[in-house]
């Protein structure tokens, strides 16, 4: 069997651009490994230097781009989560500026948790498998991991975005949803998609309140297939389908905006899958779909609406 197509560690963004240089290109279908580094660049290696050790540390960088053979703007790339890997330790750090606490602090503290479990291997920096890892936060708390990716997008088609602001394209999303086993769809807006992975949560809240999750690297196996045609002008981007349940996953200013626009996509998305007029596909929504804020903390507000599969399923529609 061939290697699995993998984009280093070093190949790393704060910006997702249509102008910038592929870091590999594959076919449509295949399965790519990108790793990743940490949120702060992986400069906070200890709690004594919360600043970091890096001069010119990228904020959120994301490994990438991956230009995928045949997408064209207007196709959809489905993104299939495949594994996640983390390495073995995590890392939080208090902000001064950001967060809905950071008012309660004059200076920064960070906390580096090492990630346990059965299958962890030894070494400070080892990469380990993601079932049955937690943390211990203090000698009465253990917390199991549930690793999620929190930037993950392709790049727009207008000026590029920084990678710790949501929005259509995708990118700092912060949805805890984005984890092993989920299929995200994505827009098409440059030809190659470009393709870009990032900021790894161990585990994270809704919300994200006091600004970041368990922050760590790791390495992401996705494979990505383009949807081409009516089957990609169905599905609201970014859109996620995880543990039996379909998401559209907006952001905005604000979270009034952020959750009516994500309720909204998912309203006609049921319409169209379902075949349904505003009054049915709203009463549905208003018995079955689930709010919830993804993030409170970045430049924009991120909400995602999430509708049970099997509903749709049972009327004969099929997700591409
Ligand atoms: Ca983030
Ligand atoms: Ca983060």
């Amino acid at each position: 069997m061939a290697e699995i197509l993998t984009i280093a560690g070093d190949r790393v963004s704060g910006i997702l651009t249509k102008d910038a240089v592929p870091a590999a290109v594959c076919r449509d279908g295949d399965t790519v490994i990108f790793e990743t580094r940490d949120c702060y660049d992986d400069a906070v290696v200890s709690e004594e230097r919360p600043l970091g050790e890096k001069e010119n540390a990228i904020e959120n960088p994301a490994t990438g781009p991956l230009y995928v053979e045949g997408a064209m703007p207007g196709d959809v790339l489905k993104a299939e989560i495949l594994d996640i890997r983390l390495r073995d330790w995590g890392v939080m750090r208090s902000s001064t500026m950001c967060g809905l606490f950071c008012g309660d602090f004059t200076e920064r503290s960070a906390r580096i948790f090492p990630i346990r479990g059965e299958e962890c291997p030894e070494g400070p920096r080892g990469e380990a498998p993601a079932a049955g890892q937690y943390i211990v936060f203090d000698e009465k708390i253990r917390l199991p991991l549930d690793p999620m990716i929190g930037v993950i997008g392709t790049a727009p088609a207008g000026d590029g975005i920084t990678t710790d602001t949501p929005g259509s394209h995708g990118g700092n999303m912060d949805c805890k949803r984005i984890v092993k086993g989920s299929v995200l769809y994505l827009p098409v807006n440059v030809p190659g998609a470009l393709l870009s992975v990032g900021d790894l949560h161990g585990l994270m809240g809704d919300g994200e309140v006091f600004i970041c999750g368990l922050e760590t690297g790791g390495r992401v196996t996705v494979r990505v297939t383009v949807v081409k045609g009516g089957a990609a002008h169905m599905i609201p981007t970014p859109f996620l389908n995880c543990r039996g349940r379909v998401m559209t996953i907006q952001s905005a200013a604000d979270l009034d905006e952020a959750g009516e626009t994500a309720a909204r996509a998912m309203k006609e998305f049921v319409k169209r899958a379902l075949q349904k007029d505003d009054l049915a596909a709203g009463m549905l929504m208003s018995l079955l779909s689930d709010m919830a804020v993804c993030q409170v903390v970045d430049p924009l507000k991120t909400v995602r609406v999430e509708f049970p599969l099997a509903v749709l399923e049972s009327h004969g529609y099929r997700l591409p």
